[in-house]
């Protein structure tokens, strides 16, 4: 057993950067033919004294099994390996190394450089520097990239023509390999575009495995972006071939993110999240390809984060606000009912669309709390009413459902409280569905859309015809009423096709026994020609945009033409 000194005192932070000459040459019998001064420098020892000694002798004792085993590999057929070790400091402590040894089968000599970032470890406490080697393609991982990464950010501070970017990357549809061919393959076929990027990468570069099938590069001294696409052209190149795994033939495309150097970014973190996010964009277009990160990329993805954040307070807050659109019936030109669309003044940025927050809500559930209330919201709006002017004709109210809340196990119960607590009659209320959000699970969402219509609430099938609609299944839906989308309505008066398509949808509608509601109507011409086609309803920008509550009372009590 090797001794320890416990009166070495302990590195700062115990993190640094290696010195890029740290070179030792050995010979097949472990003797070291070669060590350079930096070497002896950083274990401590004065130049000249190790040169005797056997590469083994500067392993601890308990590596050293592990290491004769994967130098045992090295082979002309395999010359290069990349393994961790401690390493005996003179002073008794240890230091953690990530070794790149390439064996020259020429001189039968093997080249060993540390080019990673090594640890400082202290004695007993020595923990193994495998930690920071994925076990699994021997690949250095994700804190040992970051912590390299930031040492080339603090350096790149001091030097400001030192250009270097972040090559993120992921194997396209990974999960299907993983699920048809067995995690066995998904795990050969990691260890093979592992290797590919490992033997593309100048030796100075640094490879790593962020996340199951997830890699990244640090490519430095670099003069600009084309430098990158060199690399990844070549590593995509190495990937058109198919990979034999076991007998198995697999392609693999994979995916890159690139971010280079900018002033946008002060930590690793932020580097790696931008290429990730990018490496994403590029595989939502069909993957094989790349996007490179920009100002406006990150400009969008801070909004989008600050959206996110002030979303979810802003319902705590009181931020949001229930509008009401008309519904108006075509043959009497009568009122008919509400459509409750959500509003958020946001405190500094005014009135936001919910075009803009409401796909933001969805991703990141918040729309399940914010539907909740804008359904009890309207509710509660619908009865008021009622109560006001009880010899009226009792006007309905519409609220958007999205896939996530349609979907939501408390949705049955949420409702059911909704017309409870306000007392309004669940014939009063119609829920808008689109078809896309009845297309993700759509044997759940006809069940849990029959539990409704047991309730007597009415059911709307939104934006028809900009879905997936298959009419085939149209039939099996129990809604109520098609609510044909705007684009079609927009051209209704000048072009024949929309014309005939809209009339198609009500003959179709009509002969599954469901009315038919038409957006966007913004022209008297649209209305008429729709009122001869016998579709019942409207909604549009003719009769009234989006008011709030209160200007909706003013439809109300006055009626629309004198809007
Ligand atoms: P939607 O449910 O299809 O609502 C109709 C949208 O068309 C509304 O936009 C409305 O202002 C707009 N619109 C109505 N008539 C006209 C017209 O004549 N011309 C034009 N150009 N536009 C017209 P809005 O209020 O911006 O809402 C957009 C979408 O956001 C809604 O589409 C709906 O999908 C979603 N949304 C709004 N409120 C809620 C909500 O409370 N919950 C859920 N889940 N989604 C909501
Ligand atoms: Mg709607
Ligand atoms: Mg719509």
């Amino acid at each position: 057993m090797y001794r320890t000194r416990t009166d070495v005192a302990p590195l700062e932070s115990s993190f640094f950067k290696l010195p890029d000459t740290l070179l030792l040459v050995f010979a097949q019998d472990w003797s070291l033919r070669m060590i350079s001064e930096a070497w002896s420098a950083t274990l401590g020892y004065p130049h000249g004294e190790l040169q005797q000694r056997s590469f083994l002798d500067l392993l601890h004792e308990d590596d050293q099994a592990a290491a004769i085993e994967k130098l045992a590999t090295l082979s002309h057929d395999n010359p290069t390996l990349r393994f961790s070790t401690r390493c005996r400091r003179q002073d008794g402590g240890y230091l953690g190394v990530v070794w790149n040894v390439s064996y020259d089968a020429a001189d039968g000599l093997n080249y060993a450089s540390a080019h990673e970032t090594a640890i400082n470890l202290n004695g007993d406490d020595a923990r193994l520097p495998d930690m920071f080697i994925d076990g699994l393609t021997g690949l250095p991982n994700r804190s040992l990239f970051l912590d390299r990464l930031e040492h080339t950010m603090r350096r790149s501070e001091r030097r400001k023509d030192l250009q270097f970017a972040v090559l993120y990357c992921g194997i396209d549809r990974f999960k299907v390999v993983n699920h048809s061919l067995g995690h066995r393959m998904g795990d050969l076929l990691l260890m093979s575009v592992a290797n590919v990027i490992r033997n593309i990468i100048r030796p100075t570069d640094m490879a790593a495995r962020m996340a199951g099938d997830e890699f990244a590069m640090l490519l430095e001294d670099i003069r600009d972006v084309s430098a990158t696409l060199l690399v990844l052209n070549r590593i995509q190149q190495k990937l058109v071939l198919p990979f034999s795994l076991e007998g198995n033939e697999v392609f693999a495309t994979v995916s890159f993110g690139i971010v280079v150097r900018s002033p946008t970014h002060h930590t690793p973190d932020e580097m790696i999240r931008d290429a990730n996010m990018s490496m994403v964009r590029a595989k939502a277009q069909g993957g094989g390809s790349y996007v490179v990160f920009n100002q406006e990329m990150h400009d969008r993805a801070v909004r989008r984060l600050e959206l996110e954040l002030d979303l979810r307070h802003a319902l705590e807050r009181g931020e949001f606000q229930a509008y009401y659109q008309p519904i108006v019936s075509l043959a009497d030109r009568r009122l008919s009912g509400f459509e409750a669309l959500v509003r958020w003044l946001h405190p500094a940025k005014g009135l936001i669309s919910p075009v803009e927050f409401i796909p933001v809500a969805e991703e990141i559930g918040f729309i399940v709390p914010l539907g909740r209330w804008m359904l009890r919201e309207a509710c509660r709006q619908a009865r008021e009413w009622q109560l006001r002017w009880p010899d009226a004709t009792p006007l309905t109210v519409s609220v958007n459902l999205s896939a996530r809340q349609l979907l939501h196990p408390d949705l049955l119960e949420d409702v059911a409280a909704a017309l409870a607590d306000t007392g309004l009659a669940p014939t009063l209320l119609k829920l808008e569905i689109t078809e896309s959000a009845m297309m993700e699970d759509a044997e759940r969402a006809i069940a849990i859309l029959h539990r409704l219509k047991d309730m007597q609430i009415k059911l709307l099938l939104d934006d028809f015809g900009t879905g997936y609609s298959s009419l085939s299944y149209l039939h099996r839906l129990p809604i109520d009423t098609l609510k044909v989308d705007r684009s079609f309505i927009m051209y209704l008066h000048e072009k024949e096709n929309a014309r005939h398509f809209v009339e198609t949808i009500v003959h179709l509608a009509h002969k599954l026994g469901r009315d038919v509601i038409c957006e966007g109507v913004e022209l008297e011409e649209q209305a008429e020609i729709l009122a001869a086609m016998g579709a019942e309803y409207s909604q549009g920008f003719l009769y009234s945009r989006p008011v709030a509550a209160n200007e909706a009372e003013m439809l109300i009590l006055t009626g629309l033409d004198e809007v």
